[in-house]
């Protein structure tokens, strides 16, 4: 990702991609306090921007600092680097960091950077798995419980366990990992929340421990807006079983049916076709409001 022609927002000016470097002796790199967002535009549109931005200001504050621009100057940043970028669809990568300034776990002097990039990005899980569905693999990892760590922060700390679950789950032909919490219950994926359907109605397990995505929240309302009944609470693996159909949401995921999950199977059902299609018309409904305001 770094070598290639671009701009990149950087401390409040934009800077040629491949200058947008930092030192390794950078804080959050040794102790994995960096907080980041992850959001797509539709047609040059950033989809819940707004909710995007608060959610990056509370990780930070839950590790600990305060990002020094406001939430205003934040959208702004980000919309610049789409722009900039001469970008229509792409992801939006937000990210802030304590400094090399100073290095201790304890270091007050760091100060805190914000960056952005943009890129585009298709299918989150590549064009098949949105036909067939995801093959998706069980972490060995759990997720952590809520009084070993900010568990509701999009921190990078927290995605050490993502990613290895992630390269296992590869490295078995799988394409994502699904992680239990440290109770046993169903949790997330390592980059999406996950959603199961059995006889019309939804099941999803409550977001007490991991991140409740905004991806997750829409879903849920556009379900809603359908009549659909949304059963938010604790999922044991052995009720898997009895569902028959899966998928997994997230910014960058969309809504992706699931068709495996370790031995359990999944059908790639009209229910999951038909949120997915809710999802793909509203992501795009604010490019298609901006249109019709300036028509
Ligand atoms: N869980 C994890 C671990 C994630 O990385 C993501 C993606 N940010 C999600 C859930 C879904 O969150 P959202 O819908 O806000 O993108």
């Amino acid at each position: 990702y770094e070598d290639r022609d671009g701009w990149i927002w950087l401390d409040g000016t934009l800077v040629p991609w491949r200058e947008a470097q930092l030192h390794v002796l950078s804080h959050s790199m040794h102790y994995g306090g960096a907080a980041f967002e992850g959001q797509r535009a539709y047609d040059g549109v950033i989809f819940k921007l707004d909710e995007h931005t608060r959610r990056l200001k509370q990780s930070a504050e839950l590790l600990g600092y305060t990002i020094p621009w406001t939430d205003e100057e934040i959208n702004a940043a980000c919309n610049q680097v789409v722009a900039a970028n001469g970008l229509s669809d792409a992801y939006v990568r937000p990210i802030a960091w304590r400094g090399a300034e100073k290095l201790a776990v304890s270091a007050p002097q760091a100060k805190v950077h914000l960056a952005v990039g943009a890129w585009t990005w298709g299918a989150y899980f590549g064009e098949e798995a949105l036909r067939k569905g995801a093959k998706v693999d069980i972490s060995d990892y759990r997720r952590p419980a809520p009084f070993t760590a900010p568990v509701h922060s999009k921190s990078s700390g927290l995605y050490m366990i993502c990613t290895i679950a992630k390269n296992r789950a590869e490295a078995k032909g799988c394409s994502e990992a699904m992680m239990l919490d440290w109770r046993g219950q169903v949790a997330e994926a390592t980059s999406a929340n996950i959603f199961f359907v059995r006889d019309g109605e939804l099941f999803t397990p409550t977001p007490d421990c991991f991140l409740d995505g905004i991806t997750r929240r829409t879903v849920i309302g556009l379900a809603e807006q359908r009549g659909l009944t949304v059963n938010e609470r604790a999922i044991w693996p052995e009720e898997l079983e009895s569902f028959q159909q899966c998928f997994l949401t997230g910014s960058a995921a969309e809504v992706t049916p699931v068709a495996e999950i370790g031995s359990w199977r999944f059908e790639v059902g009209d229910l999951t076709r038909q949120l997915a299609r809710d999802y793909q018309s509203l992501v795009r409904s604010g490019s298609r409001a901006e249109l019709s305001n300036a028509a």
